[in-house]
């Protein structure tokens, strides 16, 4: 990365906006303000559960870049798919041509999920996947009503979702996250006005829900929820037994339930998808991070027969209009497949209710430091809620200083490693994250060594 005169003389305002100007000339990082955060660290490679910058740190990572890299980084196994993958044919477009990694993967997925999704439509990222599923609940309607199945269905332009959701920065999923809480306040003005409910974890919220669907329950297409945890939203979670009402709430109204398992899927939450605990089948699914490992991007979404079934017509209008340039992809194809096949033959879900067992036992003493309003683990997630956090920065900059990659929200400091990662490492990040948050909320003196380096805002 160039230093050049030119890109100095464009920096403005304070000499710190001027400095990173200055290291980062080109580049627009996420969520983040870049006149005031500090410049973030450079990793020059990674490896198992690490990350090493190019100051030669070494941070154990406890995010898994965004909840990714379930089998840690670099694993051979992917690897050797992805070179032998890159040597056939790294891309061809799938209009009008298949391939055969996609082929295959399409059928494993069909098989390991629950009950008849089995209709895989290949896109390139999370956001777009639960575009894709909104675009399909909506023309699953639209398509019943054309066919004369179902007149009334037309009027089902609308999609539900749920207070803490979070589904993605496009236009249309920002239209269905938190207004409040999510990072979309900003474009409400800007787009669709869409329904959103609590979500149905007491008396008085169902009443709600049952409430608003009685009256509103014909205009809406799909109802959009992240099974088991709101991630994004607050790493929140809820009870099976309410992705079960929702499906029976679902059932009565005509209403497509689509599980966003973005997060969740691939063993997060304990079981390889998070409805399989609440022995739900929706009707479409969104999958992505963890489905190639990490490893390359590449995101899916399944729908069930019936819902497939309702394309089929001899109208071409009836048919799916989407089709992202790189969907498909058979290098991230081929990665998936062998993410599948570390699924199949290492034990990843034990190993999840390790990292389970173990995260209960060493986030418990945070729930004596002042200031934690609550600590949860479910499968290989491990949150502490504070009260408020005041300055995310510093605290990323403090959780570098232990040789920890974490990297807090608003509230929230979580753990979600990867499912590889070993208990000696593991107790690492816990017991960074103890000194930090004890340091923190008691006030105590911070440690004297110089930082590693810069740390990223949240
Ligand atoms: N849905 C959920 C539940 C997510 O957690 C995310 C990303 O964090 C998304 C959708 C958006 O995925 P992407 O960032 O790949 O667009």
């Amino acid at each position: 990365m160039s230093t050049s005169a030119p890109a100095l003389s464009r920096a403005s305002g304070t000499p710190a906006a001027q400095a990173r100007a200055c290291a980062l000339p080109n580049l627009w990082l996420p969520y983040c303000q870049m006149q005031t955060a500090p410049l973030p660290p450079t990793v020059s490679h990674t490896q198992g559960t690490s990350l090493f910058l190019a100051d030669g740190q070494e941070l154990t990572d406890g995010v898994a870049s965004w909840w990714t890299a379930c089998h840690g980084y670099n694993h051979p196994h992917l690897q050797q798919a992805l070179l032998a993958q890159a040597g056939r044919m790294p891309h061809v477009m799938f209009g009008g041509l298949v391939h055969e990694p996609a082929r295959t993967l399409a059928a494993r997925l069909a098989d390991l999920l629950p009950g008849d999704l089995e209709r895989v439509f290949f896109t390139d990222s999370g956001s777009v996947a639960m575009e894709v599923a909104a675009k399909i609940a909506l023309q699953y309607h639209m398509n019943k009503a054309r066919t004369g199945h179902d007149p009334q269905a037309n009027q089902r332009r609308r999609l539900l979702s749920f207070r803490g959701g979070y589904h993605g920065d496009t236009m249309g999923m920002m239209a269905v996250c938190d207004p409040e809480e999510g990072m979309h306040a900003l474009f409400g003005p800007a787009l669709p006005s869409q329904i959103l409910a609590d979500l149905p974890t007491s008396p008085e919220k169902l009443a709600a829900l049952e409430s608003l669907l009685s009256t509103q329950g014909h205009e809406i297409a799909a109802m959009l929820v992240e099974p088991l945890v709101q991630g994004a939203g607050g790493m929140v979670f809820h009870p099976p037994e309410v992705l079960q009402t929702l499906r029976r709430l679902c059932d009565r109204h005509g209403i497509l339930l689509v599980f966003d398992e973005i997060f969740t899927g691939f063993g997060r939450t304990g079981t390889l998808f998070a409805c399989q605990q609440a022995g739900v089948v929706p009707d479409i699914m969104a999958l992505s991070k963890a489905l190639t490992g990490g490893m390359l991007p590449l995101a899916a979404t399944v729908a069930r027969r019936e819902i497939f079934d309702a394309f089929l017509s001899e109208a071409p209008e009836a048919a799916l209009m989407h089709g992202p340039t790189f969907m498909a992809n058979p290098l991230a194809c081929a990665v998936a497949n062998a993410s599948l096949d570390l699924f199949a033959r290492e034990p990843r879900l034990e190993q999840v209710a390790a990292i389970s067992k173990q995260l209960r036992e060493e986030l418990a003493p945070c729930r004596t430091l002042p200031g934690v309003r609550d600590v949860r683990v479910m499968g290989a997630i491990g949150v502490v809620e504070l009260e408020k956090l005041d300055n995310v920065p510093e605290l990323g900059r403090r959780f570098m200083q232990e040789g920890v990659w974490i990297r807090p929200f608003r509230n929230i400091v979580y753990l979600t490693p990867a499912f590889t990662i070993t208990p000696e490492q593991l107790r690492k990040l816990t017991a960074g994250l103890y000194r930090v948050l004890k340091a923190e909320l008691t006030q105590q003196p911070r440690p004297k060594q110089s930082p590693p380096g810069k740390t990223h805002s949240a």
